[in-house]
């Protein structure tokens, strides 16, 4: 019999998830056994958890029992036969998208947009646990300098590296809308800063959430429920008259895209990246986009590996701080904890990092405490 582990699974197709102990994964030719020292939630995890129609259709109640979670950092203690240049010892986090190298978009350098593309913790086994097990392809080493709990936060810190840079990496000396409070759109706010946006505007609704935007650079905070405030208005006043070089749209509703799109300037690019609940929207196509000369770009994922090298770099030369979105950090065991303030309303949580081992929550609770921070969920 071989060891065992303890693992965050999907069990049944419902709402929730258990923690059980399980085989460890055997690794294939091709793969590396990664000991976990920080896994993170993301909203992934959480439609998943919920058990909501989109998980329903996507992961399917065959596919159980699944292990949720794809945010990873850890050491690898075994490789595969075929493995090549990671080994063991390595210190590694795990890009989400398991690209095929043969589909016509990852020959042309768009690795992350794939016909055969599978994600983690999706399609397969995720990082809810003491090991996983990844293909070496999407192995990405880290800086020894980035502790594991901001080093398991590199996936998502990249979507928003690339939603702030876009494709022409053009956002110095500009201004910038970003509508949401979730993590990333914090995380934004503060690649924008170290990016030279020289005006960031964040639009919200949770308190608590702004206020860390705050801390991360935001110069204006704007609160999306008021109704007695023209936000259009205001962010025109603020750019001379002309609205924001840049929208950065993160929250896929009906008043975000709408007002997103008027607070844009003529010839200034939007970013889609929230989820809309529903496909269809009405949005104002002649005076928003056609007429406006819009840039419109779609975000899914992150630019395998340019945006990994670049969260490396303003992580490990300490430019940028995300310590102040950790809200929550928690055992493993604890994770239905985490799930909980994830999901609780009004918001007031970010992002939430679990630690399978013990002692690697000790030693994250220590460097925060060092910054002056405490994240909830310290016993
Ligand atoms: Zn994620």
């Amino acid at each position: 019999m071989g060891r065992r582990m303890k693992a965050v699974v999907k069990l049944k197709p419902s709402p929730g998830a258990e923690l059980r102990l399980v085989d460890l994964p055997q690794i294939e030719p091709d793969e590396v056994l990664v000991r976990v020292e920080a896994t993170s939630i993301c909203g992934t995890d959480v439609h998943i958890y919920n058990w909501d129609p989109w998980s329903q259709e996507r992961i399917r109640a065959r596919n159980l029992p699944q292990i949720l979670g794809h945010e990873v950092a850890g050491e690898v203690v075994d490789v595969g036969k075929q493995v090549r240049y990671i080994k063991v010892g390595d210190y590694v986090s795990a890009e989400t998208h398991i690209y095929h190298p043969r589909d016509l978009q990852a020959l042309l350098g768009q690795f992350h947009l794939g016909e055969r593309m599978k994600i983690l913790g999706v399609d397969c086994d995720g990082a809810f646990a003491e090991y996983f097990a990844i293909p070496e392809t999407i192995c990405w080493v880290n800086d020894r300098s980035i502790p594991p709990e901001f080093a398991t936060l590199q996936e998502p810190l990249g979507n928003a590296v690339y939603a702030v840079l876009g494709e022409d990496n053009d956002v110095a000396g500009k201004s910038m809308v970003l509508i949401g409070d979730g993590p990333i759109a914090l995380f934004a706010v503060g690649v924008a800063r170290c990016s030279g946006v020289t005006q960031i505007f964040l639009v919200g609704m949770s308190k608590h959430n702004m206020e860390i935007g705050r801390r991360m650079g935001a110069d204006f905070v704007i609160d999306a429920k008021r109704k007695d405030e023209d936000r259009v208005a205001y962010i025109r006043e603020y750019t001379g008259g002309y609205g924001a070089d840049i929208v950065l749209e993160m929250t896929g509703s009906q008043q975000g895209i709408e007002e997103g799109i008027q607070m844009l300037r003529r010839g200034g690019r939007f970013t889609a990246f929230g989820i809309a609940t529903q496909s269809t929207l009405q949005i104002d196509y002649n005076n928003g986009i056609v007429f406006k000369g819009a840039q419109i770009q779609g975000i899914s994922g992150r630019k395998i590996f340019d945006t990994w090298y670049r969260v490396r770099n303003f992580l490990s030369s300490g430019r940028l701080d995300i310590s102040p979105v950790i809200t929550h950090m928690f055992a493993l065991e604890d994770y239905e904890k985490g799930f909980k303030a994830s999901l609780a309303l009004p918001r007031r949580s970010a992002k939430i990092v679990l630690f399978p081992q013990e002692e690697e929550l000790k030693k994250a609770q220590a460097r925060m405490a060092e910054r002056g921070l405490a994240p909830k969920g310290a016993k």
